[in-house]
């Protein structure tokens, strides 16, 4: 893979990024892996504290990620395309700050310095969120909570 280039993340654009540097970017928030149920009328996303079932819910990270699209077929990988159709990704996510050409946050890891920023931060999913496993789909609605971005708002 190839290596990443000094301050990649406030230098470049997303076009630009090489795999390395575009798979570095991501904060290990999690918030793109909470499960999500949408209204067939309107369209409408409800956010849930249920993770994917694949989700390490201590690092936030997913545990097989490499074989993630062959287990979890609904996984969404984040593109340059896909981010112009995903709108569920929180505001927060670092793919989406820089689409709209915006820094990192401090506590974003390859600003930190430091890996558990964005948990310490209070960003990602730790700590209020449950995994799906075990937990019939007719049952979801159960989970169910207001916006859980507005209560991540980054400062
Ligand atoms: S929301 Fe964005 S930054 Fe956070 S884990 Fe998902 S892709 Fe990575
Ligand atoms: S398969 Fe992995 S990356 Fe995809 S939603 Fe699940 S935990 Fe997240």
């Amino acid at each position: 893979m190839a290596e990443l280039r000094a301050k990649f993340w406030q230098n470049l654009p997303l076009e630009e990024l090489n795999e390395a540097e575009w798979e570095a970017l991501c904060d290990g928030c999690g918030l793109c892996c909470l499960v999500k149920l949408e209204d067939e009328d309107t369209e409408r996303i409800y956010f849930t504290r249920l993770v994917c079932s694949l989700l390490d819910e201590a690092s936030c990270r997913c545990s097989d990620y490499k074989n993630r699209h062959q287990k979890m077929p609904d996984c969404r990988a984040i593109t340059l395309q896909s981010l112009k159709e995903i709108e569920w990704l929180p505001p927060s996510c670092a793919y989406r700050l820089r689409e709209q050409g915006n820094p990192l946050y401090w506590w974003h890891p390859l600003v930190s310095g430091n890996r558990d920023s964005v948990h310490s931060a209070g960003i990602s999913t730790r700590g209020w969120t449950i995994s799906e496993q075990g937990i019939k789909e007719e049952d979801f609605e159960d989970f169910l909570v207001a916006n859980p971005f507005d209560s991540n708002s980054p400062e």
